[in-house]
C-alpha cells in the first residue's frame, strides 16, 4: 500500500483562486504519484461567493478530492482543524488557498518528512505584504517569542507538513480558542524549518482584517503564556511597595510638620494607598487561580509519548 499525503485547504471566498490552485497542485504533485496516494481536502468555511460550487464541480471529476462544507464561517483556525480531524493521510500539509504558499515548497516539506522529520514548517524568508501587515506581524512574533512558555517559531504561518503521529496529538487537544502553530510547537516531536519566499495573494483580498489578526494574536499569547495574568501580581507588589513608602511619608510628614497637613489627610492617604495595593495583590491571587482553571479547561494532555522502547514478550 502506498502511503497517503493529504493536502488541507481552508477556503473562504476563494472562488477566483480555486481553479488555479487545483490546476497548479495537480501539476506540482504529479511526480509524487508514483510513490504516494494523494488526497485534497478542501474545507469551505462558509464562503459567500461560489467557492462551494467550484469545489463540488472539481470533486465530481476527481475522487481524490474531498470537500467539507461548513454551515457558516467559523474562521481559518477552525477550518484547518476540521481538515486535520478528517484527513486520512499518513502526513498532512496545510496550505493557504490563495497561492501565497507556493505548492512547490510542499515538495520540500515532503522531502523532510522522508528524512524522518515529523513536522516540517515553512518559514518565510521574505513576504510580499503591505508594510502595515509586515510591521504588525513582526511585532507579534517578537512579543510571542518573549512571552510564550514554549518556543514558537517566528515568521511561520500554518503552512506545514505534519506526520500522522503529531496529527493525532493535535487532534486530542480540543481547546476552543485555537492557535494551531502554537499547538504544533507545544506537542514537540522532530521538527524542522524550510525557508521560502512568500508570494502575493493571487486574486481577491485578505480575509484576515485587523480584528481577526488581533484575535489570533491574543489566542497565541493567552494560549501559550501566563505572563499577562502573572503581571497582575507583579504590578500589585510594585504598587504595594510604593504605597508602603507613601504611607511612611504621610505619617512622617504629620509628625515633622503637623501644622502643614489638613486634618484627616494622613488617614485618607494611608487608606487609599493601603487598599489600592491590597486590591491588586488580591487580584493577583485570584489571577493565579483563574490561570489554573484556564489550563484545566484547556484540558491538554499532560504529556505525549513519542515511542516506548521495550522488548515484547513472545508468547
Ligand atoms: N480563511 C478561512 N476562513 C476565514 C478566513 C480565511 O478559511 O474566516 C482561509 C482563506 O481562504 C485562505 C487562508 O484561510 O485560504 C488564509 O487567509 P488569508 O489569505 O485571507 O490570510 P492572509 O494570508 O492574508 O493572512
Ligand atoms: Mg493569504
Amino acid at each position: 500500500m502506498k502511503k497517503k499525503i493529504t493536502y488541507i485547504f481552508p477556503i473562504y471566498n476563494e472562488s477566483e483562486n480555486i481553479e488555479l490552485l487545483y490546476g497548479t497542485m495537480l501539476r506540482t504533485t504529479k511526480p509524487l504519484l508514483s510513490k504516494y496516494a494523494l488526497e485534497y481536502l478542501f474545507v469551505n468555511d462558509g464562503s459567500k461567493d461560489d467557492s462551494l460550487k467550484k469545489l463540488v464541480d472539481i470533486q465530481k471529476k476527481d475522487s481524490s478530492v474531498r470537500v467539507i462544507n461548513f454551515s457558516r464561517n467559523f474562521g481559518h483556525q477552525i477550518a484547518v482543524t476540521a481538515g486535520l480531524d478528517n484527513a486520512t493521510g499518513d502526513a498532512v500539509i496545510i496550505m493557504d488557498a490563495d497561492m501565497q504558499d507556493p505548492p512547490s515548497v510542499s515538495l520540500e516539506l515532503i522531502k523532510k518528512w522522508e528524512q524522518g522529520y515529523e513536522v516540517a514548517y515553512a518559514q518565510r524568508k521574505t513576504r510580499k505584504d503591505t508594510l502595515f501587515k509586515k510591521f504588525t506581524a513582526a511585532l507579534f512574533y517578537r512579543t510571542l517569542q518573549k512571552l510564550a512558555s514554549i518556543d514558537i517559531p517566528r515568521d511561520t504561518g500554518d503552512f506545514r507538513l505534519i506526520d500522522r503521529k503529531v496529527l493525532l496529538a493535535i487532534n486530542s487537544m480540543r481547546e476552543h480558542d485555537r492557535f494551531l502553530r502554537g499547538m504544533v510547537a507545544w506537542v514537540g516531536f522532530k521538527q524542522v524549518a524550510v525557508q521560502f519566499d512568500r508570494n502575493d495573494r493571487n486574486a481577491g483580498e485578505t480575509n484576515y482584517p485587523l480584528s481577526k489578526m488581533i484575535k489570533l494574536a491574543v489566542d497565541g499569547i493567552l494560549g501559550f503564556s501566563t505572563y499577562p495574568i502573572r503581571l497582575i501580581s507583579k504590578v500589585g507588589y510594585l504598587i504595594s511597595s510604593l504605597a508602603f513608602l507613601g504611607i511612611i511619608y504621610a505619617i512622617g510628614y504629620k509628625y515633622i510638620n503637623p501644622s502643614g497637613t489638613v486634618p484627616g489627610w494622613t488617614f485618607i492617604v494611608i487608606s487609599i494607598l493601603f487598599i489600592g495595593g491590597l486590591q491588586l495583590v488580591m487580584l493577583g491571587i485570584l489571577g493565579g487561580y483563574i490561570g489554573r482553571i484556564y489550563s484545566e479547561a484547556q484540558n491538554r494532555p499532560l504529556y505525549l509519548i513519542d515511542h516506548i522502547y521495550e522488548t515484547k514478550n513472545s508468547k
